[in-house]
């Protein structure tokens, strides 16, 4: 498996990093990416990923609820920065309107501003979409450029999924809240391809039953492959295998 979104540099798991990690391996998960938030982050996901050579994959962005005051300093934070290494997303970028209202308009200037930075480089894109799914389809539209890329969280009826796929090259990410009780997701999945899903945690985020309510971990991602092999009546190894060969063929796996 491959765990496309895990904030596995956050300082929720500094108590315990190396055991989080084995436990990821033993789980069968082969690759994490780690999306970008802000420059504050930017050091702790750099060593995270100097750390875990070859299997954390960090990708470079800000992240919409970052978007404040500062918020021409944290983009050209990610265009200083961007020669620093190699990348295998642009992410995580895109709109969140739950949290805050207060910064709309710089939020949709930031995200097609690194929309435009992903067609530049030819990269990926990993979008966080809350409470702003017609500001980021708007967004895509303005922008006007061959897109590929991930929907992060997707927790969305099949016809938000038919939007998504007629905008550009999109696979929507699933985690944890496909396993939760009444999860609307799950009727959706059943008529969403499997060769449009990637499976992730966000973790420390998220958690997925029988874990949930407590701290997210990578490891965890298999009850979230479980759950969709259910749905969809497949075996695990099958969610594993198509899943793995989306997120391969999706993202930019460097090799150093
Ligand atoms: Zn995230």
């Amino acid at each position: 498996m491959i765990d496309t979104h895990s904030h596995i540099y956050d300082e929720a798991f500094d108590g315990d990093f190396e055991e989080v990690v084995a436990r990821a391996r033993e789980a069968g998960v082969e690759k994490i990416v780690t999306p970008g938030i802000d420059s504050a982050s930017y050091r702790r996901m750099i060593d995270c990923a100097d750390r875990l050579e070859g299997y954390a994959y960090p990708a470079t962005g800000l992240h919409p609820t970052e978007v404040g005051e500062n918020w021409r300093e944290e983009l050209q934070f990610v265009y200083d920065h961007f020669g620093d290494r190699q990348w295998v997303a642009i992410g995580e970028i895109g709109m969140d309107l739950y949290w805050s209202k207060d910064f709309l308009e710089q939020q949709r200037e930031v995200f097609c501003a690194q929309l435009e930075l992903a067609f530049e480089e030819d990269l990926p894109v990993i979008i966080h979409a809350r409470d702003a799914q017609e500001e980021i389809f708007a967004c895509i539209k303005k922008v006007a450029k061959p897109l590929r890329g991930a929907f992060h969280a997707f927790t969305g009826s099949y016809e938000s999924y038919a939007q998504i796929k007629r905008l550009g090259d999109f696979k929507i990410g699933i985690g944890g809240v496909v396993t939760f009780k009444n999860a609307h997701v799950a009727a959706a999945l059943e008529r969403i391809p499997l060769e449009d899903v990637l499976l992730e945690t966000d973790c420390p985020y998220l958690t997925p039953v029988p874990y949930r309510g407590r701290r997210n971990e990578t490891s965890y991602v298999r009850f979230v492959a479980q759950k969709i092999a259910e749905i969809k009546g497949v075996d695990f190894e099958c969610v594993d295998a198509v899943t793995t060969d989306n997120a391969t063929n999706l993202f930019r796996f460097f090799k150093k």
